[in-house]
């Protein structure tokens, strides 16, 4: 638990901290949010997840308070909190109004709250996981990192009653992502991992992977690949904030590779850890 949290303009205790039941979150999960991981004190690609949060903010025409506020909200955070390995939580919700309706009536003044948590330990090679195939029930705008998530949720569960740490999501017989990662295949030699669109959300580790592979010389192509190859694949991974590069051992009763953690995986591990240290030490 973080010993302060922001909610609009003011540092709370997390049991004090409390929104409007007319909250527009909390009615309609009209909103959005971020997460920023950071370590040693150090917000880790801030500058893309700023871009991306006022890419949200856009979409959902909110008006975005700026740079500045978001720069000085998170160092205020990590500083109140202690926080060393940490990852930030960022949410806008468009804001409160007493009349239900599915249209804003606005102009209203958004809520912005933020917290910190812990970040999840990471091992230098971290084991395989498994997961399981399931249909993208999601929405069209899987672009926006909306805080609309049921889908996601219902997704995970379903992962979790198969034993599986992420649904593996598709689409029209193509790989999307996953409910709250991207996927990368390899085979021979070259990773693949879908472009972003509307169908996936741009993670911010994805982009940073493709850097990475790029810079190890490793081909890769931004174009989504099949469900049809899956059994065929040699190494399979995926990425975010929190798990940064995960190795994927098995999909459902197929096992990838020799099951373990593939050695472009394990490149692209080492190259994410070294690059962490590198920025974090700036
Ligand atoms: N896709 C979805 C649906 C997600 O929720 C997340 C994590 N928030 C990602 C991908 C990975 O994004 P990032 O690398 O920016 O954490």
């Amino acid at each position: 638990m973080p010993e302060s949290v922001y909610l609009n303009g003011e540092w709370l205790a997390p049991e004090a901290a409390k929104v409007s039941v007319f909250d527009r979150g909390f009615l309609f999960a009209d909103g959005i949010y971020e997460v920023v991981p950071v370590y040693h004190g150090h917000p880790f690609l801030l500058e893309d997840h700023l871009a991306r949060l006022e890419r949200s903010l856009a979409a959902l025409e909110i008006a975005n308070p700026g740079q500045a506020f978001w720069l000085d909200l998170i160092q205020q955070l990590l500083t109140r909190n202690h926080s060393q390995d940490a990852l930030v939580y960022i949410q806008v919700t468009r804001g409160a109004e007493a009349k239900r309706s599915h249209l804003p009536q606005g102009p209203l003044q958004p809520t912005i709250f933020a917290s910190v948590s812990a970040m999840p330990v990471h091992w230098d090679v971290p084991t395989p996981v498994k997961v399981t195939l399931l249909d993208d029930i999601r929405w069209l705008r899987c672009d926006i990192k909306s805080i609309s998530l049921l889908g996601n949720i219902m997704l995970k569960q379903q992962a979790q009653a198969c034993g599986a740490l992420e649904p593996l999501l598709h689409r029209n017989g193509l790989v999307t992502e996953g409910a709250s990662s991207n996927y990368f295949a390899v085979k021979d030699g070259a990773i693949y991992t879908a472009p972003t669109d509307h169908l996936i959300l741009p993670g911010i580790t994805r982009m940073w992977v493709l850097k990475l592979a790029k810079e190890l010389a490793i081909p890769v192509h931004e174009q989504a690949f099949s469900v049809a190859d899956l059994a065929q694949l040699d190494e399979l991974f995926l990425t975010s904030s929190s798990r940064e590069v995960q190795p994927i051992g098995q999909i459902d009763d197929i096992i990838i590779g020799q099951g373990g953690c593939g050695e472009i995986t394990e490149r692209l591990v080492h190259a994410f850890h070294a690059s962490k240290r590198q920025l974090s030490a700036q």
